[in-house]
């Protein structure tokens, strides 16, 4: 900077900054923009003839019009995340288009901020930048966190917490909890191998996933228990849906490493309704009727309901848990 004068050289800056830096005065119309390079398809340049929002493809016109109201408003930075295809680009101009390049679609993060000058008048920065790389990564590792690897459904964690969202909603929707566990999978993994196991786990769970709506999801919560969730749907209804996935994976035989496993399965049902205080208190009952349907003879359903007798386990299959004193 020495040689240079101190306009030349934030000029320079302005000029290189990294994001696209736009000014919209009070009234919404573009006073300067920085850094329009050729990668942006969209220009911002100054123009006092049309706000800056008419300019942008009408998917985004909404949030760009809330976003600043809101700063000029509230005189607080906002941001927000959207994407852009090249179909929402062709009702600007082709030349926007040329711009694109190969990728079917980008990811961008704008923010904006309100600033007010000493003399009073106030104007908005909105810094626009493309984050369809750090976007695309952080989409693939949330698909990971949630993900089982062996079956592709949700895991544990991922399936609590789409029950916990739904219970958390303001008015929950009546839903059913299903729990689904393999029957004497410890004898269908001693007699074909852990591995040809993991095949009977997964056509399991396709068959399951096969036959729930798109909005139902189901989860692997261990070994080779499952979770369902129906949506909309009360426990007798639930009855006819979960017998229907009880009837199939019985029908499906497994082909595994020159064996042929018919797996059954035990199925319980919980329904949420007013009297369940908790998502664990749901899947304790779900279990507790997955439980009945084991001891009271396997490859069942069973709805669960107030007065479900408890069945003991036999004496030589209780654990050794005894009550601390
Ligand atoms: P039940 O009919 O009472 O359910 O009998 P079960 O033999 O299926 O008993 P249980 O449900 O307790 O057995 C689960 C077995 O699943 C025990 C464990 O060795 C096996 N297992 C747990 N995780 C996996 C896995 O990822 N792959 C395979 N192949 N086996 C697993
Ligand atoms: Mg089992
Ligand atoms: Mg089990």
């Amino acid at each position: 900077m020495v040689d240079m004068q101190r306009e030349e050289w934030l000029g320079l800056l302005l000029k290189e900054l990294p994001d696209r830096l736009i000014v919209i005065n009070e009234q919404g119309y573009v006073v300067d923009s920085f850094s329009e390079d050729s990668q942006s398809c969209i220009s911002y340049q100054t123009c006092e003839q049309q706000p800056f929002y008419e300019r942008a493809p009408s998917v985004i016109t909404h949030q760009l019009t809330n976003s600043f109201e809101f700063a000029l408003a509230k005189g607080q930075r906002c941001s927000f995340r959207y994407s852009l295809n090249p179909s929402q680009l062709l009702q600007l101009s082709i030349e926007a288009l040329q711009q694109w390049g190969e990728v079917e679609e980008r990811w961008f993060e704008a923010t904006f901020k309100p600033i007010t000058l000493s003399n009073g008048k106030r104007y908005v920065l909105w810094q626009d930048r493309e984050i369809t790389q750090s976007h695309l990564h952080e989409t693939e590792l949330k698909r990971l966190a949630e993900t089982d690897e062996l079956t592709g459904i949700l895991n544990r964690r991922a399936f609590i917490h789409g029950l916990e969202c739904e219970f958390n909603k303001p008015a929950p929707s009546l839903l059913s909890c299903l729990m689904l566990d393999i029957d004497h999978f410890k004898e269908i993994n001693d007699q074909v191998g852990h591995l040809s196991g993991d095949e009977v786990i997964t056509q399991v769970a396709h068959i399951c996933q096969d036959l729930i709506r798109s909005s139902d999801f189901i989860g692997r919560l261990g070994g080779e228990e499952f979770g369902i969730v129906l949506s909309r749907t009360n426990a007798i209804q639930a009855y006819d849906i979960a017998e229907r996935i009880r009837q199939s994976i019985e029908a499906t035989p497994c082909h595994v490493d020159g064996h042929i496993i018919y797996p059954t399965v035990s199925i319980g049902i919980a329904e949420l309704n007013s009297q369940v205080s908790s998502v664990k208190e749901l899947l304790v009952q779900a279990d507790k009727a997955m439980y009945y349907s084991k001891q009271t003879g396997r490859n069942q359903v069973t709805i669960y309901y107030h007065n479900l007798p408890e069945i003991q386990p036999s004496t030589e299959l209780k654990a050794n848990i005894r009550r601390a004193s």
